[in-house]
């Protein structure tokens, strides 16, 4: 609840605060128990800190982040411990994020010897369920993760963000370094795992066509501001803000028939450090009038779950 993440500008010899970065600008939302949501929106515009707030890997600069009753912000200590079992992240980088001098169970079983008492035994016994409920050959754990391939090792990575029965788990561009082909079976490993363990997810992606599948809704970021929030059918059939739509014209359609004009954006995401007046958006919106470069939108609450930060939204006659 009204989320800030700003990140201090240093310079020169005396290394002085010269400026902010808003990564997160004032943001809300909810995600409810065993839903994904999806939050999409270019690089740069917050969407990695906010999952990571969310996480409590970073201190917000203010505002509040309730998991299940609980401010994470102010927990500590033991009670941090117990918030860590319960809150996962699965990284973007299935290369990067796996310690290649690591066996792959003891990557795997890493969290289960920081975080529970269990014999070696155990251990070994838990990492092989592991692998094989995100199909990975059990009888490969004693390899090292470079012996695995881009898709098999984000399962190793997805293996040990699930060791310790989360209930919430942040995905950042989880699929975003694989192939389609294969972002597509490990997208169906998550909605797999998601129904059988119960999770509920914070599904990150640039693109809304990598969260249409597994997301409940979705979410648009531009600027450190959510912009749009909506059930994931209904942004899609009906975008109302005119960066939605713009996102959504870039993804090509299989049926010729039903083109959609491509909205082709201006310049370039201005600098979160200084962002436009009014509407964050208005410089590059092809809908902007005159009152969005003086006056900010606030994220309005629509009558059918919609939420929309536009002055002039696509659809009017859904604003009460
Ligand atoms: Fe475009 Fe104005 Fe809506 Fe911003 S408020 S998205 S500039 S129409
Ligand atoms: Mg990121």
């Amino acid at each position: 609840r009204g989320v800030k993440k700003y990140f201090p500008i240093r310079s020169g010899l005396l290394n002085r605060v010269v400026g902010q970065v808003k990564a997160v600008d004032d943001v809300t939302l909810s995600i409810r128990k065993g839903e994904t949501f999806g939050l999409v929106g270019e690089s740069g515009c917050g969407k990695s800190t906010l999952g990571r707030v969310v996480l409590n890997l970073h201190k917000a600069t203010e505002g509040e982040v309730n998991f299940n009753g609980t401010d994470v912000q102010k927990l500590s200590g033991q009670e941090l411990r117990r918030l860590r079992k319960q809150m996962q992240i699965i990284f973007q980088d299935p290369f990067g994020s796996l310690n290649p001098r690591f066996l792959v169970k003891d990557i795997i079983g890493e969290p289960l010897r920081l975080h529970e008492r269990m014999t070696e035994r155990e251990i070994d016994s838990r990492v092989v369920e592991l692998m094989e409920l995100v199909g990975l050959d059990a009888t490969r754990r004693n390899r090292y993760p470079q012996e695995f391939s881009g898709g098999q090792r984000q399962r190793i990575g997805i293996a040990r963000a699930i060791a310790l029965n989360p209930e919430f788990i942040v995905a950042d561009e989880a699929v975003s370094a694989l192939d389609v082909s294969v972002q597509s079976q490990v997208i169906n490993l998550l909605m797999k795992l998601q129904r059988e363990l119960g999770l509920t997810f914070l599904f990150i992606a640039h693109g809304l066509n990598v969260v249409r599948h597994i997301s409940d809704r979705v979410g648009v970021m531009y600027l450190g501001k959510i912009v749009e929030v909506a059930p994931t059918e209904e942004l899609f059939a009906k975008p109302l803000h005119p960066y939605t739509a713009a996102l959504l014209s870039a993804i090509p359609r299989p049926d010729p028939t039903r083109k959609r004009e491509r909205i082709v954006l201006q310049g370039d995401v201005p600098s979160p450090a200084n962002p436009p007046s009014g509407c964050r958006f208005h410089p590059r919106c092809p809908a902007a009038q005159a009152k969005c470069s003086m006056e900010e939108p606030q994220l309005r609450e629509l009558a059918d779950g919609r939420q929309v930060a536009c002055h002039f939204p696509l659809d009017a006659s859904l604003i009460g």
